[in-house]
C-alpha cells in the first residue's frame, strides 16, 4: 500500500505525492520545486504525473518535473495539458507499476469539462471538483454536469478517502452552517476543522461519509437544504435546481 503525503502549494493548494518504497507519483503538480525538493532530499524517483485538469496551478510544473524525470503525463485528452502522454476521457484505469498502483479515471465534468477524477485502493483524487465542505466552480461546465459529477463521486464507498486540491474545508463549511444551521454532524465539523486549522494542519483528506454528512452539494435533496436554496432561487424544486442554487448562492456569499 502506497503513503500519501501532502505537499503544500501557493496559498492554499494541495499536491498529492503517493508513495510506495522509494517510487512517487505526484498528482496536480501545479508547482515543480516543492515536489523537486522532497523527492531530492527523500532520494526518491517520480515515477508518474497524473492532472485532474488544465488550470495552471494543478499542471503547471509539469515541464520542470520531466525535465529532471522523463515520465509519463496522464491527463484529460479535451484539455491543454504540457506535454500529456496518455489522454484520458475517464473509464480507463491507469497502472504504474513501480508503486503497483492501479486507478480508475472517473470523467467528471462542471468546473472544467475535462476534469478527471483518480480512485483506487480507498483514496480518491478530486481535484477542484469534490473539495472539503465544498464543490469547484463552474468555469466550463453546466450545473447539470457537475451535479452529475458529484453524484458519481458520492456514489463511492462512503470510507473513500477524499483528496481535494485546495485547502477551502473551513471557508466551504462556513457558508455550509449558513445552509444548514440544524446539522450536527455539521456543527461538530466545523468545530473539528478549527482545531485543525488553527494547528496549521490540513484538514485533508476527508472521507466520502464525512463529505456526505456535511457538505450542502452532496444534500440537495436533504429538507432544510431545499428550504434554505429556496429562499435564494424560490423556483429550486429538484436536485438540479436546488444545487444551481446553492453554487449560485456560495459564488456571492
Ligand atoms: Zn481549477
Ligand atoms: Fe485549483
Amino acid at each position: 500500500m502506497f503513503e500519501v503525503i501532502h505537499i503544500p502549494a501557493f496559498k492554499d493548494n494541495y499536491i498529492w505525492l503517493l508513495r510506495q518504497g522509494m517510487h512517487a507519483v505526484v498528482v496536480d503538480p501545479g508547482d515543480a520545486r516543492p515536489v523537486l525538493n522532497l523527492l531530492g532530499r527523500q532520494g526518491w524517483s517520480l515515477s508518474g504525473i497524473l492532472i485532474t485538469h488544465h488550470h495552471a496551478d494543478h499542471q503547471g510544473g509539469i515541464a520542470s518535473l520531466k525535465q529532471r524525470y522523463p515520465v509519463q503525463v496522464y491527463g484529460p485528452a479535451c484539455e491543454p495539458i504540457h506535454g500529456l502522454d496518455r489522454p484520458l476521457r475517464g473509464g480507463e484505469t491507469v497502472r504504474i507499476d513501480p508503486l503497483g498502483l492501479s486507478l480508475q479515471v472517473i470523467a467528471v465534468p462542471g468546473h472544467t469539462l475535462g476534469h478527471l477524477a483518480y480512485y483506487g485502493a480507498g483514496c480518491l483524487f478530486c481535484g477542484d471538483t469534490l473539495f472539503g465542505g465544498g464543490c469547484g466552480r463552474l468555469f466550463e461546465g453546466s450545473v447539470e454536469q457537475m451535479a452529475d459529477s458529484l453524484t458519481r463521486l458520492a456514489a463511492l464507498p462512503a470510507d473513500t478517502a477524499v483528496y481535494c486540491a485546495h485547502e477551502y474545508t473551513e471557508a466551504n463549511l462556513r457558508f455550509a452552517l449558513a445552509v444548514e444551521p440544524g446539522n450536527r454532524q455539521l456543527q461538530h465539523r466545523v468545530d473539528e476543522v478549527a482545531v485543525t486549522r488553527a494547528k496549521g494542519l490540513p484538514t485533508i483528506p476527508s472521507t466520502m461519509a464525512i463529505e456526505k454528512a456535511t457538505n450542502p452539494f452532496l444534500r440537495c435533496t436533504e429538507p432544510e437544504v431545499v428550504a434554505s436554496a429556496r429562499l435564494h432561487r424560490p423556483e429550486a424544486f429538484d436536485e438540479v435546481t436546488v444545487f444551481a442554487a446553492l453554487r449560485e448562492w456560495k459564488n456571492h456569499f
